[in-house]
């Protein structure tokens, strides 16, 4: 045995190339830093991809901040969402003062379960937030036509799922409102950054605004607009979510790369997939028919009850794997307001055999040859 210790392999990581160095090297020697061209350049790419118009923002979590606010989601609204997420998608709605229903996921991919939903939605819902879970579309059509039905709006955390497509359209372009993350160990990075997509222009009008302090510079819509060429309104309140052009250049470079990026994430999955299908103590991630992920997490299930010692063995042997997610619910500050545990038994089980393994574009095959024989090694011992 070597005593040195192996490099470290992360659950995932950005890739960034030269050209993506000198992308942001150009902006900095230019005239913006903060919004310029590159903004733009940036959404006509990423709408491309989305298959709807998208306005960047700072991160996934004010992509959400800005989808709800746009939607108007505010005091007495009720948001239906997914407790197998990150806090943020739920979070972001509790702070502009709704109230959150979770509703419990599908056992096997861990999206909201159609059925859960419908047993939760009411007069009061104004939105149904679904999660693209590791990558994996929600059932689509059926959540976004009970929205309707119940004159809500259908959001989508896509944070996980920029690139994935379902029934052949791209995820974007699906929901009333799409919300992406581009932090650095998701599909594509900007360092810090995020987007709402909206086949709906005036949804979209408004998350535009939120995104600018609300500010509207339209003369034709402003309320006193013959008093001068500074003169500018704010009709609703926002905040500053811009996202710099130095990042958008960023963007822009890395989207050039994600049909590649999809392509090398897909080949991991499938030698995963292919490998543990043998192994009677994991389950590996299911996929639709109608879906085409572009996968983010490789979400193993441990069957046997050792996900900790699994974790534990694969961290020592420096995989870093990692668990995705605690239940929302679980968190102190929703269990303070009295969401119990027991309420999402689905959710809460999957959280307990769930681990993440190693999955990034720039993985090469002996990274994921060292993943696989470590993970079979565990189960051999027994
Ligand atoms: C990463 C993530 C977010 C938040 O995105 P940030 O860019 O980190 O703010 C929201 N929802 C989900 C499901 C995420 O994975």
């Amino acid at each position: 045995m070597s005593n040195v210790s192996p490099e470290q392999l992360p659950f995932g990581r950005q890739s960034i190339d030269q050209d993506d160095i000198d992308a942001v090297v150009q902006v900095l020697r230019g005239d913006w830093l903060t919004t310029g061209p590159a903004v733009e350049q940036f959404e006509a790419a990423l709408s491309a991809w989305a298959g709807a118009p998208t306005v960047a923002v700072t991160s996934g979590t004010a992509a959400l901040h800005t989808a709800y606010a746009a939607a108007g989601i505010g005091k007495g609204s009720e948001v239906v969402t997914s407790p197998m997420t990150f806090v943020a998608t739920a979070a972001t709605a509790s702070m502009l003062g709704a109230d959150i229903v979770f509703a419990d996921v599908e056992p096997d991919t861990a999206n909201l379960d159609v059925g859960a939903v419908e047993a939760l939605v009411s007069g009061r819902t104004a939105a149904i937030t679904g999660v693209d879970y590791a990558g994996h579309p929600v059932e689509v059509d059926a959540l976004r036509a009970l929205a309707h039905s119940h004159h809500a709006l259908f959001i989508e955390d896509a944070a996980h799922s920029v690139g994935s497509r379902w029934r052949g359209e791209p995820v974007g372009s699906l929901a009333d409102l799409t919300t992406f993350s581009f932090y650095p160990t998701k599909n594509f990075t900007t360092a810090e950054g995020g987007a709402v997509a909206s086949p709906n222009p005036q949804l979209l009008d408004r998350a535009r605004h939120f995104r600018n302090h609300g500010l509207v510079r339209d003369r034709s819509v402003q309320r006193t607009p013959d008093v001068g060429g500074w003169h500018q309104e704010v009709h609703e309140l926002g905040l500053n979510y811009r996202l710099p052009d130095v990042l958008c250049a960023l963007g822009l470079a890395q989207l050039r790369k994600l049909g590649r990026f999809k392509q090398r994430r897909k080949q991991i999955v499938a030698a995963y997939n292919t490998a543990f299908a043998s192994v009677a103590e994991v389950a590996t991630p299911p996929c639709r028919e109608q879906a085409d992920p572009m996968w983010h997490l490789y979400p193993l299930r441990v069957l046997d009850g050792r996900r900790r010692g699994l974790y534990d063995a694969l961290r020592s042997a420096g995989i870093l794997v990692q668990v995705h997610y605690v239940p929302v619910h679980w968190h102190p500050a929703y269990a303070d307001l009295g969401y119990i545990r027991g309420m999402c038994p689905h959710a809460e089980a999957f959280y307990e055999q769930q681990l993440s393994l190693p999955l990034f574009p720039g993985m090469g095959d002996h990274d994921v040859d060292r993943v696989i024989d470590a993970v079979t090694r565990f189960f051999q011992r027994g």
